[in-house]
């Protein structure tokens, strides 16, 4: 299954990212967790991405498609991929038409949070990640069981430096303006299906999976 995650900043879509990639054995690709990865290798990929993602504004197009490009072409996405915050615009949506095209694939879902504003920036602000492994948390709830610790890999929790109030609501607004309209974008295909993001994290999952056809 080739499946699109769609929402705002702090929708869920990383939380169910890391569940769904096992349920549906596909690969999950987040253009964010790239860049960040490629900030913390010192790259030049990243250190370009960095000036953009600081300002809580999105990494130009180019860019960005360049890498989904390659990744998408890579033999573990033949079985079905899940993408986590690609596409964000819709510049970029017709160049994954595109790139899908050539390789002869097509999106099966689309699958839209929706959560409002004001919980989001709630859920922004108290959001931690570990530093060893990614794994996402949040203060109030998804709490690790020692305080600023990995339930999984024993590593050091951070806040993300884009996590902060200020730029949080700059990244919402980026939001409304370039990424909000892709709601339309595939509800014209057909291919959309919302999900109520507001609600605890194991409804979600739930949702999601009748969304797909699967009992969760
Ligand atoms: P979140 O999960 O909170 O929405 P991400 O980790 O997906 O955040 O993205 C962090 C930042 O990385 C974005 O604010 C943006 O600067 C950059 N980024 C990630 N994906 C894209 C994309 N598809 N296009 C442009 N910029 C992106
Ligand atoms: P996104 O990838 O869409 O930006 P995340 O999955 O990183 O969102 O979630 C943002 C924050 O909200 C994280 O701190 C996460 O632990 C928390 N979170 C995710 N899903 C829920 C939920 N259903 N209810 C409450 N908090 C949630
Ligand atoms: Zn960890």
């Amino acid at each position: 299954m080739n499946i699109i995650l769609l929402g705002p900043p702090g929708a869920g879509k990383g939380t169910q990212a890391e569940v769904l990639t096992k349920k549906l054995f596909v690969p999950h690709i987040s253009t964010g967790d790239m860049f960040r990865a490629a900030i913390s290798n010192g790259t030049a990929l990243g250190v370009e991405a960095k000036a953009y993602m600081d300002k809580g504004q999105l990494v130009p197009d180019a860019i960005t498609v360049g890498i989904i490009r390659d990744r998408i072409a890579q033999n573990d996405c033949k079985g079905g991929f899940l993408l986590d915050g690609f596409p964000r615009t819709v510049v970029q949506a017709e160049a994954l038409d595109e790139l899908l095209e050539k390789l002869g694939m097509n999106i099966d879902a689309v699958l839209n949070f929706s959560v409002p504003l004001d919980k989001l920036i709630v859920r922004l602000t108290g959001r931690r990640m570990c530093r060893g492994c990614g794994t996402i948390y949040h203060q109030l709830y998804h709490a690790p069981q020692k305080e600023g610790i990995c339930d999984s890999c024993g590593s050091e929790l951070y806040q993300r430096s884009d996590d902060k109030e200020e730029t949080v609501k700059n990244r919402l607004s980026v939001y409304e303006a370039q990424t909000a309209p892709l709601i339309d974008y595939y509800e014209a295909k057909g291919l959309l299906k919302t999900i109520n993001g507001d609600q605890p994290i194991n409804e979600v999952m739930k949702a999601l999976g009748a969304a797909l056809g699967q009992e969760w």
